[in-house]
């Protein structure tokens, strides 16, 4: 395939910078498995330290640590409550039933997001007919609910009510640390009431992979038994895991960029005739052009023709997402070219 120039597809395109590959080259390795890979282990205690947790382990992607998770804190006829958007619902094929044998009760948030009187009405009275509520889940930022920022006061209603009703807690922070950057507030302070969290390096931060998840002691040695298990347990692991050190170490506070890229590029589409877009507060940037009469996946194409690609996530609709490989004047470029685009459908 011909490599896009401007990838607004996701901001799981980027690739490794030389300050990153320099530190997987230099990364001292062991046996991950027998927990004698330093550069694994430091990562792992850097991560527990910023989600403020007692113990996380590293994983080699965000869908494993979902379905850890939810195989630690389920079993078969339980039932999950998530926002009806959510990845573990939609894009990790069906694995909360295929793996811990839970169901899934979807709630439709807005923007992704859900309240605490919503999941309240979700949870099942303890009789035999019903699944048993086991687990509610959220996404922080709510990934198609439009990169969203969970405010502190819902996640923490929302956790306080589930615990009354004896639920466990689990946040998928694939992109915690753009909510962290967009807010303001510290990942402990979002993780706190949280069982299980956690984050991806393979996103904005700019690794090539992995994923790390984080909880109390107990539940991390859960996680690890499933880690070998799912065959998530790795060896020299520090290679990557080096690489999600220096994401952690140089790549957070950049995401602001990324925040004020998207910004820039909502703007300057939202002036174009016959696109709309809905405001974003991270780094995803969704846009309808039902106005143009033509469907995403031509309109995508045609900016393929200028080097340009986005997402498309419905007949109408597509997802734009900026990241550390892609520039200001970048940004500027793809403005331009979503204008010519659209001015040759208008005509
Ligand atoms: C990408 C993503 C995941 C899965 O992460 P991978 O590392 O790609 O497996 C899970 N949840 C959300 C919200 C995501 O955006």
């Amino acid at each position: 395939m011909k490599k896009v120039r401007i990838d607004l597809f996701s901001d799981t395109m980027t690739r490794p910078s030389a300050g990153m590959r320099a530190a997987m080259a230099a990364a001292e390795v062991g046996d991950e498995q027998l927990r004698e890979d330093p550069t694994v282990n430091r990562l792992v205690e850097k991560v527990s330290e910023l989600l403020g947790k007692e113990d996380a382990v590293f994983l080699p992607s965000g869908s494993m640590c979902n379905q850890i998770a939810m195989r630690v804190h389920c079993q078969p006829g339980d039932e999950i409550i998530c926002e009806a958007t959510s990845h573990v619902r939609n894009f990790e094929g069906g694995g909360a039933s295929a793996i811990s044998g839970a169901s899934i009760y979807s709630l439709d948030g807005e923007n992704g997001i859900f309240t605490a009187d919503q999941m309240e009405a979700a949870v099942r009275p303890l009789e035999n007919h019903f699944p048993v509520s086991r687990l509610v889940t959220i996404e922080q930022t709510a990934n198609m609910g439009g990169g969203t920022v969970w405010p502190l006061e819902t996640i923490e209603e929302v956790c306080q009510r589930a615990a009354k009703f004896g639920l466990a807690r689990h946040m998928d922070g694939a992109r915690l640390m753009n909510a962290v950057v967009a807010s303001g507030i510290p990942a402990a302070t979002y993780c706190d009431c949280f069982d299980s969290v956690w984050v991806d390096f393979s996103k904005g931060l700019g690794a090539p992979v992995g994923a790390a998840l984080a909880g109390s002691k107990d539940f991390i040695n859960k996680a690890w038994r499933f880690k070998h298990q799912f065959g998530g347990a790795m060896r020299q692991s520090g290679i990557i895991a080096a690489a999600a050190l220096y994401s952690i170490e140089h790549n957070i506070e950049r995401l602001a960029e990324d925040h004020s890229n998207a910004v820039l590029l909502a703007e300057g589409l939202a002036n174009i005739e016959g696109i709309s877009v809905q405001t974003p507060e991270t780094n995803l940037i969704f846009l309808d052009i039902s106005e143009l009469g033509v469907s995403s996946e031509q309109f995508n194409e045609r900016l393929m023709t200028h080097d340009i690609r986005t997402c498309v996530t419905g007949k109408t609709q597509m997802r734009a997402v900026t990241h550390l490989d892609v520039s200001t004047p970048q940004i500027k470029e793809a403005i331009t070219a979503f204008q010519k685009v659209a001015q040759a459908y208008r005509q």
